[in-house]
Order: C-alpha cells, then sequence, then structure tokens
C-alpha cells in the first residue's frame, strides 16, 4: 500500500493534495487523531504556498474550458458526482465518524444524503436560473450570470463535507472552478469526495483540494490574486484575519460564522415542546454554529421548564458515536474540551450554578451543562463556547425577551416557543438573526438564503442567493438600430 494512503475504518483515504487531477504530496505532514479514542488516521500532506499556489494555477487552467461547458453539461456532471456519493454513502459515513466524531447515525441518515442534496439541488436551480431581458425605450437589457473564476472555498471540521458541498456544489453549478481547504482536524472526507468527482468525470483542475494547516496555508490562497471569489465557514477571529488577506485584491467574500443563538421558551409554549427544542442543543457535543445556547426562560414557567429539562437531558446516552443508542459524541480535539471547560470554569467562578453537568468525562467527552445564575455581560453569555454548554436565564416578558436575544455581538439563528401566533410574529419581527424558527429548530430548505447577521457572517448563500455570490452578474444593453438612431 502506498505510503500515502491511510485506512480509516476499512476505507482507503489518500492523504495527499488534489491539484490539477493528480496526488500531490508536501514534504512535511501532519496527524490527524480521531476524537473517538485518540487513535491515529492518518499522516497528512501540511501544505505550504507551493501547493495553494499550484492549487489556483489549476483552477485558473481548467476555468476557460469549464465556464464555457453548457449549464446542461455542467448539471448532468454535478447530477453524476451525487450518484457518486450515494453509491459511497457508508464509506463517507464511517471515514467522517471516525475524523470529527459525530453521530454515525446522522452521518448515515441525515448528512451524506444532505451531500448529495447539494449537489442535486444546485445542479437543478442552475437549470432554472433566469437570465432577466427588458427594454429600454427599444434597446434590450440583457442580464447573465457568469461564472467568476477560481473560488477558494474553506471549511470548518464540525460537519465537514456537509459545509464543504454547501459551497462547492454552487460554486462548481456557476461555472467556476474551486480549491477546497477543510479543516485540519477533519481532512478525511474532502479527499474522498475529490476521488468521487474524478470518477464522476468532472474535468482536471475543476474542483482541487488542499490540505494544511490554516495558519500556514491560508494567506496563500486567500491573497492569491487570480482568486475571484472566497467563501468562508468558521470562526471570527479567523474570519476577520481573511478579510483583512483579500483586501488586497478586493476579492469579494462570504463569510459563515459563529452564533451565540437564543431560544425563547414563553409561557403559553407547549412546554414539552421547548424542552425537545432545548435538549436538542447538545446536538453533535453541542458543536453546531445554529445552537440555540442560550435558554430564555419566561420567569412563571422556569422552574418547571428545567425540572422537565434535567429529566429528560438524564436520558441522553453519552458515549461512542458509532453506536446507535448514542445522544451525544466526543468533542473534537483536546484543544476545544479545554477550551470548553475553560469557559465553564470561569462562568462558575463568576457565580454560574451548573444544574448539570460542568465536568469533564474520561477521553475526550464533556458532561452535557446547563448554568443558571448567569449575568447577561458575562462571558459565558456573550462568548460561543461550542461544546454542550448551555445557559439559562429568566424574563419577565417580551420586551425583556427580546432585549436579551438581541444583546450579544452575533446574529445567526434564534428560535421561538409559543402558542400564540400573534406573538410569534411580533418578537421574530423585532430578532436580529438570519434564520428564525418557530416551535421548531434546524429546518432548512436549501432555497432560502443562510447566513449571519453582525458578527455572525457577512452575506448569504442558498438558492439563487448563491448564484449571486458566485457569479459576476452582467448587463447587456443591445441597440437594433444603432445608439446614434435613438432619439
Ligand atoms: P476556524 O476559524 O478555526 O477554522 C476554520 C477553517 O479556517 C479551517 O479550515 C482552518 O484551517 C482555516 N483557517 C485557519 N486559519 C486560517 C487563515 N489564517 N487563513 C485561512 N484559513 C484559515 O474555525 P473552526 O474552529 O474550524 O470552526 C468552528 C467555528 O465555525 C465556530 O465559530 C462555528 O460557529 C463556525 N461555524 C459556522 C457555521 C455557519 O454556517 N455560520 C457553520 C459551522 C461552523
Amino acid at each position: 500500500m502506498s505510503e500515502h494512503l491511510t485506512t480509516v475504518a476499512g476505507v482507503a483515504v489518500d492523504t495527499r493534495h488534489w491539484i490539477g487531477g493528480e496526488r500531490v504530496a508536501s514534504a512535511a505532514t501532519f496527524t490527524d487523531h480521531s476524537p473517538i479514542d485518540g487513535s491515529v488516521l492518518g499522516e497528512i500532506a501540511r501544505g505550504t504556498a507551493a501547493e495553494a499556489g499550484a492549487a489556483v494555477a489549476a483552477a485558473k487552467a481548467a476555468f476557460p474550458a469549464w465556464a464555457a461547458t453548457s449549464r446542461e453539461e455542467r448539471a448532468r456532471l454535478l447530477h453524476a458526482v451525487a450518484d457518486g456519493v450515494e453509491r459511497r454513502l457508508e464509506d463517507l459515513a464511517v471515514v467522517e465518524t471516525a475524523d470529527n466524531g459525530a453521530l454515525l447515525r446522522s452521518h448515515r441518515r441525515g448528512v451524506m444524503p444532505r451531500v448529495a442534496h447539494n449537489f442535486r439541488f444546485f445542479a437543478d436551480w442552475l437549470l432554472k436560473l433566469d437570465h432577466a431581458d427588458f427594454d429600454t425605450r427599444g434597446h434590450s437589457n440583457h442580464v447573465s450570470w457568469d461564472p467568476a473564476g477560481p473560488c477558494v472555498l474553506i471549511t470548518p471540521w464540525n460537519a465537514p463535507l456537509m459545509l464543504a458541498t454547501w459551497k462547492v456544489a454552487p460554486a462548481l453549478a456557476a461555472g467556476n472552478t474551486v480549491v477546497l481547504k477543510p479543516a485540519e482536524w477533519s481532512p478525511l472526507t474532502a479527499s474522498l469526495l475529490a476521488e468521487i468527482a474524478a470518477e464522476a468525470g468532472l474535468p482536471a483542475g475543476v474542483l482541487n483540494v488542499v490540505q494544511g494547516l490554516g495558519s500556514e496555508i491560508g494567506d496563500a490562497l486567500t491573497s492569491h490574486p487570480d482568486v475571484r471569489r472566497i467563501s468562508f465557514t468558521g470562526s471570527v477571529p479567523t474570519a476577520k484575519h481573511i478579510a483583512a488577506s483579500a483586501a488586497a485584491n478586493l476579492t469579494p467574500l462570504s463569510l459563515e460564522l459563529g452564533g451565540k443563538s437564543p431560544l425563547l421558551v414563553f409561557a403559553d409554549a407547549d412546554l414539552d415542546l421547548a424542552v425537545d427544542l432545548a435538549v436538542e442543543q447538545y446536538d453533535n457535543a453541542g458543536q453546531v454554529c445554529l445552537a440555540a445556547t442560550r435558554l430564555l426562560v419566561e420567569e412563571s414557567v422556569a422552574e418547571e421548564f428545567t425540572r422537565r429539562f434535567v429529566e429528560k437531558a438524564a436520558l441522553l446516552k453519552q458515549g461512542d458515536p458509532r453506536d446507535e443508542a448514542t445522544g451525544l459524541g466526543p468533542n473534537i480535539h483536546p484543544r476545544q474540551l479545554e477550551k470548553i471547560d475553560g469557559f465553564v470554569q470561569r462562568a462558575v467562578a463568576a457565580g454560574a450554578r451548573a444544574v448539570i453537568g460542568g465536568h469533564r468525562r474520561d477521553g475526550q467527552y464533556y458532561a452535557p451543562t446547563l448554568l443558571t445564575d448567569v449575568a447577561q455581560d458575562s462571558e459565558i453569555v456573550q462568548e460561543e463556547v461550542f461544546g454542550p454548554v448551555l445557559t439559562l436565564q429568566t424574563f419577565g416578558g417580551e420586551d425583556e425577551a427580546v432585549r436579551l436575544a438581541n444583546d450579544t455581538r452575533f446574529g445567526l439563528a434564534a428560535t421561538v416557543a409559543t402558542g400564540d401566533p400573534e406573538r410569534a410574529r411580533r418578537v421574530t419581527g423585532h430578532l436580529v438573526a438570519g434564520t428564525v424558527w418557530v416551535n421548531c429548530f434546524f429546518v432548512r430548505d436549501l432555497r432560502a438564503p443562510f447566513g449571519g447577521s453582525r458578527h455572525s457572517g457577512v452575506g448569504r448563500e442558498g438558492g439563487t442567493w448563491s448564484f449571486d455570490f458566485y457569479c459576476d452578474l452582467k448587463n447587456t444593453v443591445t441597440s437594433p438600430k444603432g445608439w446614434k438612431d435613438h432619439g
């Protein structure tokens, strides 16, 4: 077996970059560990500016032919990629679980089918995109969606392939070529995607994958003058760095960042539903950007809500994410675990009370935690923890609920539990968030815009908004008679 192949859960994964239709090694590697048991999964190519440059050059070389490929043919190839994802669904699911520790059953039944859907959806949406035409005093305006050029797509570890393909699919559908840089804590399924795309017939250089540490390879990608779009999902500090790096070339950016989203529970809500929504926030061990980590509960039902919440959370089985019965897996990395515990211990030192949890468990696991007695301006209420840690605060009425909900620097999502449709309409109208759910959570439709306000992001992707970002819109005005005749 090649020194560049590693076997993860029985699946062979190439650990090199994928550039211009070929595997490319780097002089150095970094070690990828499984969060399940800390075992080594592979030695991954540690990219440098040289490989970043080669990948952008490959994307640039492949761009003219791919941009000139008909919409129908691009759509056909994206459907072929989706077919490949479906054929290798089990491989992708087991490798992703080994690599990022999220539940295997979710990868099998939800996440990997969504990966295939990402390709199918944007392929179909491409065929529906209108070229707007309108008339100005006898002159025709023709608005076209022109491909922009090579795109750099940088993604995090919490939902690696789902978030990567949510960008790769529309970027390719739009006629752009791509350099994908997955997160160093979960690099493996991007490598499998490159394989699947090549087998589906995607021409060399249209999709490139570079591996490496963001701090080492990132700048060479984001400051490259040939890159025409950067789409990034990740943390706020990295986003600020990328924005500064992209500024040199005024490269357009789409930023999908963190959150500190609220769940507002009104006294008129179905309390069992509200509790279900709250416990759901421990999904993926709390490593979900959209997670409603601030529970805001109306005073009159707070005690009963807390009692039912504690009962329900106690049913969550924490353990190996490959077991069907597990509800809560490990956290991604020892550094992330330390970060989570740091937040909790500082909160407790500042006066917070852990109703449940508040400590690590053996291995890379953190006990699901609920903290009360937290001040609105405290770190634990204002900053994203990205672990299974929720806070609970109470409010007296609608105005206070909205004020607390909006009082962070984020604005990614908000969830409202209420039995009163009029209240729902009033409250949602005042919430600052890219997505608001009423009596539900995590219902996503790819036709809808997705993104965050304030420090949760810049721009929206999804449906036509994705094509808006990944295309250069052009208006061509033609006079049938010649301009001088215009009168
Ligand atoms: P991160 O910012 O540390 O890393 C994200 C990616 O950026 C990785 O691929 C990393 O290698 C790369 N990177 C790091 N430094 C870079 C640099 N200087 N230049 C270019 N790239 C660089 O984030 P993370 O810890 O991997 O992800 C967790 C964060 O992502 C959380 O804040 C979470 O809320 C956010 N997130 C947001 C969404 C969303 O859709 N809004 C979805 C998932 C995660």
